[in-house]
């Protein structure tokens, strides 16, 4: 998962010097390794499709969001549903080892705590 920023659709220079040098330093020839840095530099949006909708709630995606390139699935949250979702992912792991009881306990101290922490 990564959290996806505006800067994210931005041209990244000093990652392109350095994978520049990087290329160099591994014997690259230095129109291959330009080329490479420059893929490396371009904004990740060139690349990435990025989902429109959230995930959870499915309202329209704005940055910052968090993203999750998964096995034949792409999946984008917005930072709150994202808090959500992985509190109630827990929770199951929860319930499935050691019960329902103590995975209802642990699910409403965290929901709260996680909730908070996106609000601050
Ligand atoms: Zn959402």
């Amino acid at each position: 998962m990564a959290l996806i920023t505006k800067k994210d659709f931005e041209h990244d220079a000093a990652k392109e010097e350095e994978r520049y040098k990087d290329n160099l330093e591994a014997g690259c020839p230095e129109d291959e390794a330009r080329t490479d840095a420059q893929h490396c530099g371009e904004p990740l949006g060139v690349y990435e499709r990025f989902p429109d909708d959230c995930l959870l709630c499915g309202g329209k995606l704005v940055i910052p969001f968090v993203f999750w390139a998964g096995q034949g699935a792409d999946i984008g949250l917005h930072i709150e549903c994202a808090a959500r979702l992985s509190v109630a992912l827990k929770r199951d792991v929860v319930e499935h080892r050691y019960g329902r009881d103590r995975a209802q306990q642990w699910y409403s101290q965290a929901k709260s705590e996680a909730v908070r922490e996106v609000v601050q």
